[in-house]
């Protein structure tokens, strides 16, 4: 299983949610909020070959994922002028470093990332995560080699479930968005991007276990998409 968008230094217990994702053989992209974060995360998941940091800011030549990055379209307008700095920069820096995998943030903002995307067409995969735009904005996305990660907090609603049909399904993962999406009280865990498979197997009318299999189709070829530096290669060959 994959939950491609998670931030595992948010809940109450790392150190737990690590364990067990290590145990139930879930690949974990752990996002962190700052860059500040990145280190102790990283320094978290040691020893687990499915759990990845991805560095909230700078690309350094050792990190392969950026996240979280992106717009988000609430607040005023200075913060808007901010992020879009912010986000072009990032962009800037993961073009010269040759292209990076990165899980962008783009909530009421769907248009003025795609347009700062479309201006770096070098800057590697952008995976657009929990998707919330139009299905004209969708195809944009599409057009300009976007690939989605969704979650169930997305597909519990009709509008996600309409989104997540009209992608290609080469380009989908999984999610959760933990601890920020929820089912009910509790924070969503890596373990529950389970539900998602099942949805997206009812959405593509395959088996859960085909939709898996597709899914982790996806993670692999992205894998192999990116030039990887040694310490971030995923090993694949044993998974469960
Ligand atoms: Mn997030």
């Amino acid at each position: 299983m994959i939950d491609f968008h998670c931030h595992l230094d948010l809940y109450p217990e790392p150190e737990r949610e690590i364990e067990a994702a290590g145990k139930a053989g879930i690949y974990v992209l752990s996002v962190t909020t700052t860059p500040k974060a990145w280190r102790h995360t990283s320094r978290l998941a040691n020893g687990q070959k499915r759990i990845r940091t991805a560095l909230g800011l700078h690309p350094l030549p050792d990190a392969r994922y950026v996240g979280e990055i992106g717009l988000d379209g609430g607040g005023d307008a200075a913060r808007q002028a901010d992020q879009s700095h912010v986000f072009r920069t990032i962009l800037k820096m993961v073009d010269t470093a040759g292209g990076r995998i990165m899980t962008i943030h783009s909530r009421r903002a769907v248009d003025s990332v795609l347009d700062d995307l479309s201006r770096h067409p070098a800057a590697g995969i952008p995976i657009l995560h929990w998707f919330s735009g139009t299905i004209e904005q969708l195809n944009r996305a599409i057009a300009l080699g976007c690939w989605f990660s969704v979650g169930p907090a997305m597909l519990r609603g009709k509008k996600g479930r309409l989104l997540a049909a009209a992608m290609p399904t080469d380009r989908v993962l999984t999610e959760t968005d933990g601890p920020f999406a929820h089912r009910g009280h509790e924070p969503l865990r890596p373990a529950d991007s389970w539900v998602a498979v099942q949805d997206l197997g009812t959405i593509w009318s395959l088996p859960a276990h085909e939709a898996k299999e597709r899914l982790l189709a996806n993670l692999k070829k992205l894998g192999a998409s990116i030039a990887t530096p040694d310490a971030e290669r995923v090993d694949l060959r044993s998974d469960t």
